[in-house]
C-alpha cells in the first residue's frame, strides 16, 4: 500500500467513542496506510470500539480488552499482538483516570487512594507499556502519550490530574533516554481542551473551552483531527529525529501570558 504509514503496525489504547482523541489519531494513521490494533476498557465500551475498529479494517483478534490498572491485562494485549504480528512500530497511549469528585475543589484535599490510583493509571501505565512494547520493536518504534497544560501551570479543577500529567511528561523524558539506543522514540502531545468523555469529568469544562477559544493565538479550539495530524507526524518517520518531546497542539495557548485584548468577558 501507499502512504506515510504503509507497512507500519501499532496498538491504539484509549478509544472510548468517536470523540476520543485516540480515535482522531487512529483515523489519521489509517488514512496513511497504517494497520491498527485497539484496546478497550470494559464491555460497555467494547460495543463502541468494535464498530470503529472495523471501520479501519482491524481484525477481531486485534480488538482486545485492557484495564491498565491490571498489569496482567497489558501483558495479554502485547502477547496477543506479538502472536498476530510478531513486531510493531508504534503504541498510542490515550488513557487517564481520576475520581471525578476530586476534579473539583482543592488539590490539597486529594485522598491518598485517589492519588495512587490516578498516578498509576494515568502515568505508570505508560511506563509499563513501554517496558512490554520494547521487545516487540527490534527495529525501533514510536511511543506516544497525551498530556495537558495542567502539567505545567495550575488550571482550574485539574488538581491531581495536573500532578499525574507532570509525572507523565517527566516519564516521557526518562523513557526517551532509556529506549533511544534501541531507536524507540517517546513523545507526548499536550492537547488543548476537547469535549470528550474524559473531559466531562472536569468541572467548568465549558468555561475552559471558551477561555482557550478567546485567548489562544489561533482564536479557536483544537479538534481530534488536529491532534490526529500531530499524532501521525510523531509516530511516522517524518519525526525520526524527535524524542523526549512534549508537543503542544493547543492553538498556541501555552505561549500567551495574558488574556487577549479582544477576548469577550466570560
Ligand atoms: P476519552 O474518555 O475518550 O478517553 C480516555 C480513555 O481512557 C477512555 O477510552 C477510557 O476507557 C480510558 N481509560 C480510563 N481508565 C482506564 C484503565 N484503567 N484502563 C484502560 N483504559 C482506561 O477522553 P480523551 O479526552 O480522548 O482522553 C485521552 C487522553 O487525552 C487522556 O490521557 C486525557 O487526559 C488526554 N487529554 C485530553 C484532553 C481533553 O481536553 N479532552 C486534553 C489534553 C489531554
Amino acid at each position: 500500500g501507499a502512504g506515510l504509514m504503509a507497512g507500519k503496525r501499532g496498538v491504539v489504547m484509549g478509544v472510548a467513542n468517536d470523540r476520543s482523541i485516540a480515535w482522531g489519531i487512529a483515523q489519521a494513521i489509517h488514512a496513511q496506510g497504517g494497520q491498527l490494533a485497539f484496546t478497550y476498557l470494559g464491555e460497555a465500551l467494547e460495543k463502541r470500539v468494535r464498530p470503529l475498529a472495523a471501520e479501519v479494517g482491524t481484525p477481531d483478534a486485534l480488538i482486545l480488552p485492557c484495564d491498565v490498572a491490571d498489569l496482567a491485562s497489558i501483558d495479554s494485549v502485547f502477547e496477543a499482538v506479538k502472536a498476530q504480528w510478531g513486531t510493531i512500530d508504534f503504541v498510542i497511549h490515550a488513557i487517564a483516570y481520576s475520581d471525578k469528585d476530586e476534579l473539583k475543589g482543592r488539590y490539597v484535599d486529594t485522598s491518598p487512594e485517589n492519588f495512587k490510583q490516578s498516578l498509576y493509571i494515568s502515568c505508570y501505565s505508560f511506563t509499563y507499556i513501554a517496558k512490554v512494547a520494547e521487545p516487540l520493536m527490534p527495529d525501533g518504534g514510536s511511543l506516544l502519550t497525551l498530556s495537558y497544560y495542567g502539567a505545567e501551570k495550575v488550571m482550574p479543577h485539574y488538581n491531581v490530574m495536573g500532578v499525574a500529567k507532570a509525572a507523565l511528561e517527566a516519564s516521557v523524558r526518562y523513557l526517551a533516554e532509556d529506549l533511544g539506543k534501541n531507536r524507540i522514540r517517546v513523545n507526548a502531545i499536550s492537547a488543548g481542551p476537547i469535549k470528550t468523555l474524559a473531559a466531562s469529568a472536569i468541572g467548568d469544562f465549558r468555561l475552559i473551552l471558551k477561555w482557550n477559544e478567546y485567548n489562544s493565538p489561533l482564536r479557536r479550539n483544537v479538534s481530534t483531527e488536529d491532534v490526529g495530524g500531530a499524532g501521525l507526524y510523531l509516530v511516522s518517520d517524518l519525526s525520526r529525529g524527535v524524542t523526549g518531546e512534549v508537543h503542544h497542539v493547543d492553538s498556541g495557548y501555552h505561549v500567551v501570558g495574558m488574556k487577549a485584548a479582544d477576548a469577550p468577558d466570560i
